[in-house]
């Protein structure tokens, strides 16, 4: 299931964009609309050989001095480390080897990380000029010249790259586990929950065997079943939150979301649902994921008995898109009611990856249309011949209609909701897409 993940890693201005741009090609990712919600674009799909795979571009950051180049670089190879399994290290033949690149080039090789090295704006083709051999210097192996601008070399690079990904039935043994994500604004208690779960459980924190991330994901086997609590290095990490290095946080959390088959949003219990809240959340919506709501530091909530209620339908309010997912009011401080998160993960992850038999989907759809009657327009009624669930994670139905134009948000969500309510389904966003057929 998980896709072998490809970093570009490089200074300002070497061409990464334009490396990303074209391995991305047509196949940028589709961001759906969630009102308040904005993704940015980092990563997309792509493929090579027949095997898909997921290209992030580090990048995007205009660093204004020296130092804050090496420092950015840092970030950018760390944030690569945690999460790709290839590393495409971009240089500039133009402006040769210099200090940053040798910076960097040393750290992602402390890695043990696969790399590849690229040296970008190579444009003529043929035998590559004198000043490319320089480069052997990193002393990361072969550079492969290659023109981001005329595409020239990257089949090469990408054969390189290939070659690293992890087996496939590698990842197939990582899928027995359920990844789960740990989300949310600083400060709102992520390292704090992670080691109440990693301490107190009584796990065994291993590396997750098989795969090339050990160093940053944590095993946790316990009574509830297998998980991997992904990017802990990035959870427990402190930096200064400096807004530029913020969007280093913000793109390990989402390379986390992708990663995640449950994602698991923190909400500080202080503070309520804020702006940055949804927009997290959000991520993990439109990505498909199962998702768990735990407001968190419920011991600093001064309460009476209706407290847990009223605070849940402003929890619903703030993150309206998601009424499915379950809330959980936990301390990661006090351990109060951390043993109920594990049952909870398992649950939303079942629901995810559950599978609708077509028959039992058309006596629902039968059902709904006798009780509500689908919209008309202009004496013309909106007819739904028959409905079957395409895929999982998340679950997606396809409902073939006469006219898809009738076929009004209002009435998807009606239906969505009879199909979640005859089954159970909760923890989990659905899928509706509407064919046509005449
Ligand atoms: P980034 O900052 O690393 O993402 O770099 P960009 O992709 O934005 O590229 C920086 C500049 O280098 C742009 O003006 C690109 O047009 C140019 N560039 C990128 N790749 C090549 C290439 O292969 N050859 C040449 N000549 N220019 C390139
Ligand atoms: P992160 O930035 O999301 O990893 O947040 P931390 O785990 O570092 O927590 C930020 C601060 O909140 C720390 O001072 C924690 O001690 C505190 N904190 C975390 N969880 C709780 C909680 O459940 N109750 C209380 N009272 N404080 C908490």
């Amino acid at each position: 299931m998980a896709k072998p993940i490809v970093a570009i890693v490089g200074r300002p201005n070497v061409g990464k964009s334009q490396l990303f741009n074209r391995l991305a090609g047509k196949r940028l990712s589709i961001v759906e609309d969630t009102p308040g919600v904005t993704r940015d674009r980092l990563y997309a799909d792509s493929d090579w050989r027949g095997r898909d795979f997921t290209v992030i571009d580090t990048g995007g950051i205009e660093p204004s001095n020296d130092n804050e180049i090496l420092q950015f670089m840092r970030l950018q190879a760390e944030t690569a480390i945690s999460h790709a399994d290839v590393i495409i290290l971009i240089t500039d033949l133009r402006t040769g080897v210099t200090a940053a690149d040798q910076d960097v080039a040393s750290m992602l090789l402390r890695s043990g990380k696969p790399i590849v090295l690229a040296v970008n704006k190579c444009d003529k083709p043929g035998d590559p000029p004198a000043e490319f051999y320089e480069f052997y210097n990193l002393g990361l192996g072969e550079p492969f010249g290659i023109s981001a601008l005329h595409g020239y070399g990257v089949g090469e690079l990408l054969d390189a790259a290939y070659e690293h990904f992890p087996a496939a039935d590698e990842e197939e043994e990582d899928d027995e586990r359920i990844r789960v994500a740990l989300i949310g604004k600083p400060n709102v208690g992520k390292s704090s929950l992670l080691n109440r779960v990693l301490g107190e459980e009584r796990v065994i924190v291993s590396n997750v065997a098989g795969t090339t991330r050990d160093s940053v994901d944590a095993a946790v086997d316990n009574a509830h079943g297998k998980f991997t609590f992904i990017d802990t290095a990035g959870i427990r990490k402190k930096s200064k939150v400096d807004e530029k290095i913020e969007k280093f946080s913000v793109m390990r959390s989402l390379l986390a979301v992708e990663r995640a088959d449950v994602c698991v949003i923190m909400i500080d219990a202080t503070e309520g649902v804020t702006e940055q809240d949804t927009k997290v959340a959000g991520e993990a919506h439109n990505a498909g994921k199962a998702c768990i709501i735990v407001v968190n530091k419920w011991d600093l909530v001064e309460k009476d008995g209706s407290t847990m209620k009223e605070y849940t339908l402003r929890v619903r309010e703030g993150l309206a898109y998601m009424p499915y997912a379950p809330v959980l009011f936990i301390s990661a401080q006090t351990g109060q009611r951390v043993d109920k998160l594990f049952a909870l993960i398992h649950e939303v992850y079942e629901q995810n990856h559950m599978r609708i038999p077509t028959g039992r989907l058309n006596a629902i759809l039968a059902e709904a249309t006798a009780r509500v009657q689908p919209p008309t327009d202009k004496g013309r009624r909106l007819r739904i011949f028959y409905m079957t669930q395409a895929s999982t994670c998340p679950p997606t139905f396809v409902c073939f209609c006469n006219d898809a134009r009738l076929f009004h948000f209002s009435y998807q969500r009606y239906l969505e909701n009879q199909i979640r309510e005859v089954f159970g389904l909760t923890g989990t966003p659905v899928r509706m897409v509407v064919r046509e057929r005449g």
